[in-house]
């Protein structure tokens, strides 16, 4: 008797050991993230990239590396946290702007292929590199919706870089709406599990999160983390969501999708078991760091 496993069982075992999908092992296994990715392809209003060793927030690492030091960076931290499944690229840009995230995974997957390869976008190219994505080796796909609606998304993208233009405003929104919907249908059904990372905005998206839920439910997304506004940016003056307010959108977000709670927005080039311990970043880059 052979037994297949369901679509079900490989995503309950794959999220097992993925520190972002699922709250057990938030504590119990460890990620990488490599920094490999400087650009973006998109403005998001509240975003602020910086190079530095003390913030500790998404969009921030203490350096740049090429793949080949993202290969030797991995030995080391896979030496210094054998407790290591997950091996993300999360920026301090987009990792679909430029191919060093890809070129990283290709390696990777050559030496590593037990790790999860989990790669985090603003899905403007998604559907473009899926094929490319699925061969790296990539197992879990992050991909940030903030808005569903481009009147809603004007509010929070001031625009994108999409085939040499750049688009401003209602029209960059609603391509980046299609693409990232696009994305999600086509990476989800070439097997990728999909988390929808959503930053809330009180005032803008916080009425908006049961429609992305819904939306992003049907193309094929799996589970929702719905994280608070750091203002920085043209946002900095906004007013972050409070805990009664991000609780609410969770649950109502949990009627679409399995919502993931733990989330607490570590940096690009953050190294461990996320809420345990010290960042071991520290002792990758020779530098002081933060502890998580
Ligand atoms: Fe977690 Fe996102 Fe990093 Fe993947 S890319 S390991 S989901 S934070
Ligand atoms: Fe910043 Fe990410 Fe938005 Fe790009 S997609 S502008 S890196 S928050
Ligand atoms: Fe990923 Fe958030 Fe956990 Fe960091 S804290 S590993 S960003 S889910």
């Amino acid at each position: 008797n052979v037994s297949v496993a369901t679509t079900e069982e490989k995503f309950d075992h794959l999220v097992k050991k993925h520190p972002c999908f699922s709250g057990e092992a938030h504590f119990k296994y460890g990620r990488i993230h490599l920094p490999v990715s400087p650009t973006c392809n998109i403005q998001c209003k509240f975003c602020k990239r910086s190079i530095n060793k003390t913030e500790n927030r998404p969009g921030v690492a203490s350096k740049v590396l090429n793949p080949r030091e993202a290969l030797d960076t991995l030995e080391k931290a896979l030496w210094l946290c054998p407790d290591i499944t997950v091996v993300g690229i999360a920026g301090p840009g987009d990792t679909l702007a430029t191919a060093g995230a890809l070129e990283t995974f290709e390696l990777i997957d050559k030496k590593y292929p037990q790790l999860i390869k989990c790669l985090s976008t603003n899905g403007l190219m998604l559907y473009e590199y899926a094929e490319r994505i699925t061969e790296a080796g990539v197992k879990t796909i992050s991909v940030t919706v903030n808005a569903v609606d481009a009147e809603i998304l004007k509010d929070i993208c001031s625009g994108i870089f999409y085939k040499g233009e750049y688009l401003r405003g209602r029209e960059g929104a609603q391509v980046l709406i299609n693409k990232q919907l696009e994305g999600i249908r086509k990476i989800s059904r070439a097997g990728v599990t999909v988390k929808v990372n959503t930053v809330l905005i009180p005032g803008i998206n916080l009425q908006h999160i049961e429609e992305i839920a819904k939306v992003t439910s049907e193309a094929g997304a799996s589970v929702m983390n719905i994280i608070p506004l750091i203002p920085q940016n043209e946002l900095i003056s906004h007013r972050a969501p409070d805990c009664s307010e991000l609780n609410s959108a969770r649950v109502t977000a949990e009627k679409y999708l399995q919502v993931f709670r733990h989330c607490q927005q570590c940096r690009a080039d953050a190294c461990g078991i996320p809420g345990k311990g010290k960042d071991l970043a520290e002792l990758l880059y020779d530098q002081p760091l933060q502890t998580f």
